[in-house]
């Protein structure tokens, strides 16, 4: 069975990327600064990504190319270089038009369960689904530079989630590289964590400090957002990323990107 599905995500990744697409990608700026051979390899993640999962719209938001396309083009961006499967227990992605709001259970000091509720810009669950508002999509595309990308976030919570347990450390073979990550973690979300409750300026967003996945899920946003200043502030986090992620954006231009790509097909 595994090696028909490979061989079918092969003839994906083989099939002409239609025009239209590559405009779209071309529109979201952390696809438009990706060297020109990354960017081809992404439109064939993209191609097996859209064939295989299902987007659903909620709260009244039609579901289109441009909707399907910027996310699956951000998402695969975490997909690069690496022997890495297309986010292998994600089915769904739910997209609400805006920040939506969940029910919320928290147990007070005296032990007793409050619901709440509270908005939500995203959300990613192990048991495959996850959820985006598209304004706050939009708004990161806005905000080229800025440390936020929710798309980042959230699918590398899925990378995460696929050793069954979301505590921080996706799946790494390399027993080197494993190593190093869990002490590199471990050390800069210490002390993040020391910096949050002082009350003092972090590199990172401060809601790294919720817990070790959140810190490896803003670290994500933050490495491909904004990777010079990761680079320069955080040297030992940046290295186990780039190892991890087999890339270097710090590397990349990071102003206008290269021209637009042309497409590899005729498209359609
Ligand atoms: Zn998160």
């Amino acid at each position: 069975m595994f090696g028909l599905a490979e061989k079918r995500r092969a003839r994906l990744r083989a099939r002409p990327f239609p025009n239209d697409w590559t405009a779209i990608l071309d529109g979201v700026p952390l696809c438009r600064r990706l060297p020109r051979e990354d960017f081809l390899e992404l439109q064939g993640h993209v191609q097996v990504f859209l064939a295989e999962k299902r987007f659903e719209g909620a709260g009244g938001l039609a579901i289109d190319d441009a909707v399907r396309v910027t996310i699956a083009g951000q998402a695969c961006v975490l997909l690069l270089h690496r022997a890495s499967r297309s986010f292998p227990k994600l089915r769904s992605i739910i997209v609400y038009p805006g920040e939506y709001v969940a029910p919320l259970e928290e147990v007070d000091d005296n032990g007793f369960v409050i619901e709440d509720v509270e908005s939500r810009s995203g959300e990613s669950w192990a048991h495959g689904s996850l959820v985006l508002s598209w304004d706050d999509v939009l708004a990161d595309l806005d905000d080229p530079f800025g440390e936020l990308n929710v798309v980042l976030h959230e699918f590398a919570h899925q990378l995460d989630a696929e050793t069954g347990e979301m505590n921080g450390c996706p799946p790494i073979a390399e027993p080197g590289l494993r190593a190093d990550w869990a002490r590199e973690m471990d050390s800069a979300y210490a002390d993040h964590c020391r910096l949050v409750d002082r009350g003092r300026p972090t590199v990172l967003d401060p809601y790294g400090a919720e817990e070790p996945s959140e810190f490896y899920a803003v670290a994500t946003e933050a490495f491909f957002q904004q990777p010079r200043r990761i680079l320069a502030a955080l040297p030992s986090l940046y290295d186990v990323l780039r190892r991890y992620y087999e890339q270097d954006p710090a590397t990349w231009s990071l102003e206008e990107g290269r021209p637009p790509a042309e497409s590899r097909g005729p498209g359609s």
